[in-house]
């Protein structure tokens, strides 16, 4: 029976995160098991962004755990002691999780080509030529084969953020994280980019998307999850949630989304 079982690839428990007075998040629990898509959907100011920057280690949880793979972000247990992380051991678990942004975030000065060698390069030290090979594989994959030198300024947003979403799998990361990744694009280029995404949810890369676009997380999703004030108020499968919401948050924010 328990060779059968999975574990959740990240799993959050109880995260509760403040700034200052505001408390932003109240208690989130979410389990994300391999292979599976888990898309956000909830109103502004309800703590998605800060969820996912705390998987990511980009802000730090006043209490609770994440963890991913079993190993706890930001912490190494030893019998029933938590251990604070240093940098190091910091950015090996930063390397796993890979981050696309609304705005891209690219470095301007870099072609698309050097955005994508900069994290193996930088961080993990691999040599020019390979990252490069495999830089140009990935932007393959993306659609951009023609695109390799070019620089940020002389793309589209869409092209942008698929370079983006290259950069990001360069690290070979256990998972992914969106944060409203077409929010910023224009309306005729958010299919290429949801295309990209599309597709490495076939491939089995395990995501958590934070989206408005309901038609996408009812096609691609595993999980939908709406979360308000800080909480998370109701997942299950797309069909549940999306065509029966039972509580009454969820529904009136679907009823303006739809
Ligand atoms: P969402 O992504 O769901 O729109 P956010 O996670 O961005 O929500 O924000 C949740 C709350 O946290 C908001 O009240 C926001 O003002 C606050 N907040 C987010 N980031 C910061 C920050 N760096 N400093 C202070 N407050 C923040
Ligand atoms: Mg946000």
């Amino acid at each position: 029976m328990t060779q059968h079982m999975t574990r959740p690839l990240l799993q959050a428990q109880r995260v509760y995160k403040n700034y200052g007075a505001n408390e932003v998040l109240k208690g989130v629990d979410l389990d994300v098991m391999p292979g599976t898509v888990v898309c956000i959907l909830g109103p502004s100011g309800s703590g998605k962004s800060t969820f996912l920057r705390c998987i990511n280690h980009l802000e730090r949880i006043r209490s609770g755990r994440i963890s991913i793979d079993g190993d706890l972000i930001g912490y190494r247990q030893d019998g029933d002691k938590l251990h604070e992380l240093d940098e190091k051991a910091i950015s090996r678990q930063r390397a796993e999780v890979g981050m696309v942004f609304q705005d891209f975030n690219l470095f301007a000065h870099y072609t698309a080509a050097e955005n994508v060698m900069a994290g193996p390069v930088l961080v993990r030290g691999e040599d020019r030529t390979s990252a490069r090979a495999r830089a140009i594989e990935l932007l393959t994959r993306v659609g951009l084969a023609d695109k390799v030198d070019a620089y940020p300024r002389q793309l589209s947003g869409g092209q942008q953020q698929r370079v983006a979403i290259a950069r990001a799998l360069a690290m070979r990361p256990k998972l992914m994280l969106f944060d409203e990744p077409t929010s910023a694009l224009d309306p005729e280029l958010v299919g290429e980019v949801l295309d990209v995404m599309r597709a490495l949810a076939a491939e089995g890369q395990t995501m958590i998307v934070v989206t408005h676009e309901v038609g996408f997380a009812r096609e691609v999703a595993d999980v939908v999850v709406f979360m308000d004030q800080g909480v998370i108020l109701e997942q299950g499968p797309p069909t549940a949630v999306l065509n029966n919401p039972s509580n009454p948050r969820t529904q009136s924010f679907l009823s303006k989304v739809l």
